[in-house]
């Protein structure tokens, strides 16, 4: 794993699973079912919870979601998943937790954007009785901060300020400054009612990559809460995933941050848990958890015209993706085998020897053979039309002998 100094911060506790201090970062999702449903919502939270989240966020934004929440970690507990569940509240949630007692206790979490909460007072009371109710059962809160739902109280008053101060900032600058007021203020408002420091994390998401990165700098300066990190609003596809990986790889990297979600929108029918697997491919990335075996493969060019070395590689990553869920119990330590499939003999010995197992397929105009490495070594070398089936079978037999219970110093045995 890389070692990365990772910020200072307090430890808080959600349900069965720690956030913060020198706990690896923990991954986190949010359904998009109607909470009401609670068959839908059981079979998705089932699947984000299968494919790695460690968290689950759920919307309760009426009396049907509330008064469905007890079923649907019940419906969960049959099925022997208990990923804690966090109920996300918008302008309602003092009304709804008060309401619905069950649903207050079988959240394990609640998240409270402060800049909702009490829109229209001029108090603090409907944020109050939410941190009331998690004190009464012994719940952690994460003050969610949102741009798109700022306090806006709070930023016309620090906007006026500004504009009579001698040095006046850039409006950009005083609403991210009024995001991080915003979070910390609430904070000092919920430890004065009685929410114990480590009941508490932040977070302060802003949907420009630049934005997040500055945010978070200043948040995480100023407080040693659990901070969870994520760009809303993300968007779809590529610029999603991408926009995601840059703001929280910089922050990561430099140490800020101790759960995060990746806010995608998925496309029409895809799968919910696509967020999952990248918030996965971004720790996996950058060194600080392993959660599959990684495949890597050369992105093809001119020396290789077939289509072959694609599909292989397809076909392992889609192997091994399925293999996983049996692999995770049976095989400790899977997750940090590295493999690599290679279109051609430039690139392909080399990167196939820094790889557990490595093949190097024939480029165009090459003989049609090709070597496999084990461990950095020539193992065999495959040709014909079953390459696949026996690659598959070398990879069976390095797992069962370096991770199973009967496995071995060396591994498999190589032949020279
Ligand atoms: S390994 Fe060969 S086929 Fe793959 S990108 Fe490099 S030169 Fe092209």
């Amino acid at each position: 794993m890389a070692q990365i100094q990772r910020r200072k911060s307090i430890v808080s506790k959600i349900g069965n699973v720690r956030v913060g201090g020198d706990v690896p970062v923990v991954v986190q999702s949010m359904t998009n079912t109607d909470t009401a449903d609670v068959p839908g919502t059981i079979l998705q939270v089932a699947q984000l919870a299968r494919a790695g989240s460690e968290l689950v966020r759920v919307t309760v934004n009426n009396d049907a979601a509330a008064k469905a929440l007890p079923a649907i970690v019940e419906g969960l507990a049959k099925q022997n998943i208990y990923v804690p569940i966090i109920g996300d509240f918008h302008y309602n949630g003092h009304l709804l937790l008060t309401k619905y007692p069950d649903c207050a206790q079988a959240l394990a979490k609640y998240r409270i954007n402060p800049g909702n909460v009490s829109v229209g007072r001029k108090d603090d009371n409907n944020f109050r009785a939410m941190v009331e109710v998690a004190i009464k059962n012994n719940k952690p809160v994460r003050i969610g901060v949102n741009w798109g739902s700022l306090d806006q109280q709070l930023l016309t008053k620090m906007m006026d300020e500004n504009s009579k101060s001698s040095e006046p900032k850039d409006a950009r600058d005083v609403t991210m400054e009024a995001m991080v007021v915003s979070a910390l203020r609430s904070a000092e408002i919920a430890e004065a009612t009685g929410l114990p420091h480590d009941y508490i994390l932040l977070s302060a998401k802003v949907s420009g990559v630049q934005d997040l990165i500055d945010v978070y700098r200043n948040l995480a300066g100023r407080c040693d809460y659990p901070l969870h990190l994520g760009l809303t609003e993300a968007g779809m596809g590529a610029r999603g995933i991408v926009g995601s990986t840059a703001g929280l790889a910089v922050l990561l990297q430099e140490g800020i941050g101790d759960t995060i979600r990746v806010s995608l929108t998925p496309a029409p029918g895809g799968a919910r848990t696509e967020e999952v697997l990248v918030a996965q491919q971004i720790l996996q990335s950058l060194g600080m958890r392993s959660f599959t075996p990684q495949v890597t493969a050369c992105p093809g060019c001119g020396r290789t015209t077939s289509t072959f070395f694609q599909e292989l590689a397809e076909q392992i990553q889609t192997y091994l993706r399925e293999s996983m869920p049996i692999w995770k119990s049976k095989y400790p330590g899977v997750e940090e085998l590295k493999l690599a499939v290679m279109g051609c003999v430039v690139n392909g010995p080399g990167e196939s020897k820094h790889a557990n197992i490595g093949i190097s397929l024939p480029g165009t105009f090459e003989e049609p053979k090709a070597p496999v490495f084990v461990d950095g070594r020539l193992m065999t070398t495959l040709k014909g039309d079953r390459i696949v089936a026996e690659f598959i079978d070398i990879l069976n037999e390095y797992v069962d002998s370096r991770y199973g219970s009967g496995k071995t110093a060396e591994g498999v045995t190589v032949q020279a």
